[in-house]
């Protein structure tokens, strides 16, 4: 089995699309990376965050059950759990966050559990960077990879913070507005060099809806995402697509550039389940065989021959 330590949060989210509304349910960046990451074969993951007391049962056993381990889950005694709520536009690709309610994560101080500190990858999920830093410095050897998400939030007010512990990591994945946002550049191939400067040897960034780019040096590959006939909550997509990518690159054991072209197809593989119920309802059920079912549909997505005369 091969260990992925990840930190992040695990929330309340209240969501609303044009097809509907949700109260509270369950969200939050480490919750659908851990679920993302346990659908994959040989993967031990470990979820490193704090709730308050608030946080229901069920929704620590709808984790346990999916084998993701929670000793690095705290839950603050009479503490109020993370909340975040945000309205999407008409096209689904755009959002307004409404609320972003930090309560017991404001002051969380992560421990990564001690039969996790070997880990070989390390999955450093939407938060505060100097939590992400934390749990880097808390690792008892290098971990052979160390990825990063986070977004324009912490951008706006920790950036410092946040480009001291990119020092540290190998893989940033962010969205192409938090792209250009963090490199002061238009195109994306500039910002990935930009950013690779920071620190990063590998910079992925997610377009929603049309899809990924990984960029190493001057590799650069584009992975789709899946025509979808139904998209009703985008809410986790990125985190689920982080998801897939660690728990594929922890699964193959290896982090060449060949084995993180994959990992994009299995990331955008499993965040197009996600986006088709509310929260982390889809995601919750789908079966190896869906998945499987998914990537030869990726696989024909972009499979050409071509014959180029001279
Ligand atoms: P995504 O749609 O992949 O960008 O992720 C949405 C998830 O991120 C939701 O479940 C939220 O609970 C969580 N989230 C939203 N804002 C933040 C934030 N500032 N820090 C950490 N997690 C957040």
């Amino acid at each position: 089995m091969s260990k992925l330590v990840i930190v992040g949060t695990c929330a309340f989210d209240a969501i609303e699309t044009p097809f509907g509304k949700t109260e509270k349910i369950l969200g939050g960046a480490a919750t659908y990376i851990g679920m993302a990451a346990s659908k994959l074969n040989n993967v031990d993951p470990a979820i490193v965050s704090v709730v308050g007391e608030d946080f229901p049962d069920t929704y620590l056993s709808l984790l346990k059950d999916r084998d993701i381990n929670i000793d690095g889950l705290e839950i603050v005694s009479g503490g109020k759990t993370f909340f975040w709520s945000g309205k999407y536009h008409n096209d689904m690709n755009t959002r307004d966050t409404l609320v972003t309610e930090l309560n017991t994560l404001e002051n969380f101080n992560p421990k990564v559990p001690a039969s996790y500190t070997d880990a070989e990858i390390v999955m450093l999920g939407n938060l505060q960077p100097q939590v992400q830093l934390s749990v880097i410095e808390q690792m008892a050897k290098k971990p052979k990879l160390v990825i990063l998400d986070t977004m324009n939030f912490w951008m706006d007010i920790a950036l410092d913070e946040l480009k001291e512990t990119l020092k540290k990591v190998d893989v940033i994945t962010i969205n192409d507005e938090e792209a250009r946002q963090l490199s002061g550049e238009y195109s994306l191939v500039t910002a990935a060099k930009v950013i690779h400067e920071m620190g990063p040897k590998y910079v992925v960034i997610k377009k929603g809806e049309h899809g990924a780019l990984l960029f190493e040096g001057n590799n650069v590959f584009f992975a789709p995402a899946l025509p979808l006939a139904e998209v009703f909550d985008p809410t986790g997509a990125g985190d689920t697509f982080a998801g897939g990518f660690a728990g594929y690159i922890a699964q193959a054991g290896d982090t060449s550039f060949e084995t993180l072209k994959t990992a994009l197809i299995y990331g955008s593989c499993l965040a197009s389940f996600t986006v088709e119920k509310f929260g982390t309802e889809r995601l919750e059920s789908v079966t190896r065989e869906e998945i499987n079912k998914r990537l030869h549909q990726f696989k024909q997505l972009v499979q050409f021959d071509i014959h180029i005369n001279n």
